[in-house]
């Protein structure tokens, strides 16, 4: 690995003499590990996201990816980016005439640009990742029946679980995705296991404990839940005759391994209410095997003829299932939806809560 980070201030992780250009954004790695495991956060580009005129009045839709490395988060997230550009205008592309809907998923020879994946050009750095482009939708508003604005972040993360980052950090850089998202995918290969789900309860008591820290909080209700959606991806799903793919499978999956039971000891039990009683809801999706080239061939680029044809269904299946205009979730911190300049210091709030 030569891919030495030199530049401290800036946030692009964007090698422009890659084929990973994008027209329209690039990924900004917004809060990184210093030498010592501090964190370095880009305040600066954060604010100019999120008071930028387009959208600091909006309610923020944020969308994070987390799970183990090379498990095709960023892979996924470059996909969802054609279907936020196939579906929604964004602020660096106002007049997207949208007119390329049926064929969001691209090309079949197009290669896949966006969140660089397969580590690449920045496979040092860890933490969390911003799409530089920001999404926007005007949605009614179920309650007074008025328009709302909404504008919509995409976020991966990276570092978790790897060689170099302690289960401390993880942790850190997951309670973060959940603080800081309305949506969070977490992404798991194969099964659920009993450690991930540990890890899960971990990283959100200390989601909890940040939100605590803040002095806004408020009394709230028994039935409060501080955190939005919650969505278990399980890639390479191979038991489809238990559970069928996509939401169905997942929902029943899902189900049979969060109950508690009689005879179950009382700290897994523990686990499972923690969670359940954290998110407002709680989905999971299984996602079939992408097929071999997207594995075992090293000059793949992430073109869609290079997918299995199942996984190419479920991925604009799932994609749906997350991004679609009414499946959309405003952030709402203590109960309320923020705006993009009431989000922004909710976030910077939370990141020094977490900075140690
Ligand atoms: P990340 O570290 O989780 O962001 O993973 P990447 O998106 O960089 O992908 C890592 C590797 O996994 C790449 O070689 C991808 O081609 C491959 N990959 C992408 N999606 C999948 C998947 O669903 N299953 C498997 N087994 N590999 C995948
Ligand atoms: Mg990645």
């Amino acid at each position: 690995e030569d891919s030495n980070e030199s530049d401290e201030k800036s946030s692009e992780i964007f090698d422009s003499s890659s084929n990973h250009v994008h027209p329209f954004g690039k990924p900004l790695n917004i809060l990184r590990f210093g030498e010592n495991g501090q964190f370095i956060v880009d305040n600066e580009t954060l604010n100019d996201m999120f008071n930028h005129p387009d959208v600091k009045d909006c309610k923020i839709v944020a969308v994070s990816i987390i799970g183990a490395f090379r498990k095709g988060k960023s892979f996924l997230m470059d996909y969802a980016l054609r279907f936020m550009y196939g579906n929604y205008k964004s602020v660096a592309y106002p007049d997207n005439p949208l007119n390329n809907t049926a064929n969001w998923m691209g090309e079949p020879e197009e290669k896949l640009r966006g969140f660089s994946w397969r580590g690449g050009v920045q496979r040092d750095t860890s933490g969390v990742i911003l799409w530089s482009d920001i999404f926007l939708h005007e949605a009614v508003d179920k309650k007074n029946k008025k328009n709302k604005k909404l504008a919509i972040v995409l976020m991966d993360t990276q570092g978790l679980f790897d060689t170099k980052t302690s289960p401390t950090d993880n942790s850190r850089i997951f309670a973060l995705g959940t603080l800081a998202s309305s949506i969070q995918i977490f992404n798991l290969n194969d099964v659920i296991q009993e450690n991930q789900l540990e890890y899960l309860h971990l990283a959100t008591e200390f989601s909890q404990f940040a939100m605590k820290e803040n002095k806004n909080n408020r009394k709230r209700s028994k039935n409060y839940k501080p955190f939005q959606k919650l969505v278990f991806l399980m890639r390479d799903w191979q038991n489809k005759q238990d559970y069928v793919y996509g939401e169905v499978g997942g929902m029943g999956y899902l189900s049979n391994v969060l109950q508690t039971r009689p005879d179950q000891p009382v700290s897994l039990a523990n686990v499972r209410n923690f969670i359940k009683s954290s998110f407002e809801s709680l989905d999971c999706f299984l996602m079939p095997h992408p097929g071999a080239t997207v594995t075992t061939d090293e000059n793949y680029e992430g073109q869609r003829i290079g997918l299995s044809e199942d996984f190419e269904e479920y991925l604009g299946i799932f994609l749906e299932f997350i991004l679609a205009p009414r499946k959309l979730i405003a952030k709402r911190i203590l109960n309320n939806e923020v705006s993009g300049s009431e989000y922004v210091e909710y976030i910077k709030a939370y990141f020094r809560a977490f900075e140690s």
